[in-house]
């Protein structure tokens, strides 16, 4: 992405400032708050990968776990060429929040490795995936921590990932989620994280009085959950206006064929031959006129040098961290309402758990099961972070981290966290 013209805060700084705003609301006791502030483990595994033409490339695989009160290790496997540890320390921590914001009986962690997929063939990434499962995997388990897809990772990754982790301790289905449906995959969880960002903003919009059917929406990112978000919100009702993904940005007023948009996403075609469309730049894009502005790329994207210039009245982070401190701070001051990325993007892990859920009996549920119990926990993580915001006169971003924090301060004294 060229969007990141001048962040002010790194990820990690930016999930570092939502927790000690929400740790010094909430009163956290000092102990506690220097336990959380760290992960509890980080591993960085060698992967040696046999390339294609014969030589060696070593990557390096990453897998963080944050914090476990709640339940086993939770969170995806990031595939980007400029994946770091602490890109993965942030993503960690976020996990936490998200699963606690959300109720489900895991913790928060994160993988990553850094790589570019689109410079390994297909044998070369499986080698790469495995390599990675081999480096982890003392580390990992379904009541220990549980992988899942994130940006460049896909089911397609979660099925080389269980196929090694069986090859290695017995055929263990629940070891990652987000598999394919053939696989012990759930109905539901590709479109899962889009799905959920739509209804987030659905509840953002009926309590900021703002009609959806006939709002314009922006989503900026156009991978697995912007184009499901477009697709989505574009069933509710609203006009999709831009999107962007890698080659740039494209635009209409009076509102794009998201059909045709998605048909080719899902196809791998690029470019936008025959669309009726007015090409802008990404940075073009977080300022067009619209109600609702999604990122749903990478982090950092708006910040203090170009948030005055978003236009939308809401923003509903589908991507993690898409927003700085600098920059939500002059959101809050311009009275845009953000959904923050620990709600919004909740679909996707809590469809993951009711992956893990159906792997750990054996079953298989129908998707209408699996859409009802996304839409529930959706609607009640909303409600919850919603009337925080409420009663305390703080940010929805605010909220959901008191939240989380207190769900997961209250685990780790229950458990007794200083006792060695
Ligand atoms: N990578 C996704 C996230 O950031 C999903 C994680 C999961 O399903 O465990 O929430």
């Amino acid at each position: 992405m060229t969007t990141i013209a001048s962040p002010d805060a790194t990820e990690l700084q930016t999930v570092t400032h939502s927790y000690e705003a929400a740790a010094g609301a909430i009163g956290l006791a000092d102990d506690l708050r220097t336990v959380l502030a760290q992960p509890y483990r980080e591993i960085a595994a060698q992967v040696p990968v046999r390339m294609d033409g014969g030589g060696l490339r070593v990557f390096t695989a990453y897998r963080v776990q944050h914090n476990g009160a709640l339940g086993p290790f939770k969170g995806g496997l990031r595939y980007h060429p400029q994946v770091d540890l602490d890109e993965v320390r942030a993503l960690a921590a976020a996990m936490t929040w998200k699963t606690a914001l959300t109720g489900l009986p895991f913790g928060g962690g994160k993988g990553g490795m850094t790589l570019d997929c689109k410079e390994l063939s297909e044998g070369e990434r499986q080698r790469a995936t495995r390599g990675a499962m081999r480096g982890l995997e003392k580390v990992l388990g379904p009541m220990r921590d549980i992988m899942a897809p994130d940006m460049g990772t896909g089911p397609q990754e979660m099925a080389w990932l269980m196929d090694e982790y069986s090859r290695l301790v017995g055929h263990t289905p629940a070891i990652v989620t987000g598999k394919p449906l053939d696989l012990g995959g759930t109905c539901g969880r590709v479109e899962a994280t889009g799905e959920g960002v739509a209804i987030a903003a659905r509840e953002a919009a009926r309590e900021a009085g703002l009609e959806l059917p006939g709002a314009r929406v922006a989503v900026q990112g156009f991978g697995n959950v912007g184009s499901h978000a477009a697709d989505a919100l574009h069933r509710l009702g609203c006009v999709v206006v831009g999107v962007s993904d890698i080659e740039g940005a494209v635009y209409n007023p009076g509102g794009l064929d998201v059909g045709e948009l998605v048909r080719r996403a899902r196809a791998g075609i690029a470019g936008h031959d025959g669309l009726d469309v007015e090409r802008i730049t990404n940075e073009e894009l977080l300022g067009v006129e619209c109600e609702v502005l999604v990122p749903a790329a990478v982090g950092g994207v708006i910040h203090a040098g170009n948030a005055d210039a978003v236009r939308a009245r809401m923003v509903v982070e589908g991507a993690n961290n898409p927003t700085t401190p600098g920059g939500d701070a002059i959101l809050n001051e311009r009275g845009v309402t953000v959904v923050p990325d620990i709600l919004a993007n909740a679909g996707g892990v809590i469809v993951s758990y009711l992956e893990w859920i159906q792997n750990t009996q054996n079953v298989q549920w129908k998707l209408a099961q699996v859409q009802q119990e996304l839409e529930q926990r959706m609607t009640d993580a909303f409600g919850v972070t919603h009337a925080r915001s409420l009663h305390e006169r703080c940010t929805l971003r605010e909220a959901a981290h008191r939240v989380g924090l207190e769900r997961v301060a209250a685990a780790l004294r229950l458990r007794g966290f200083d006792i060695y």
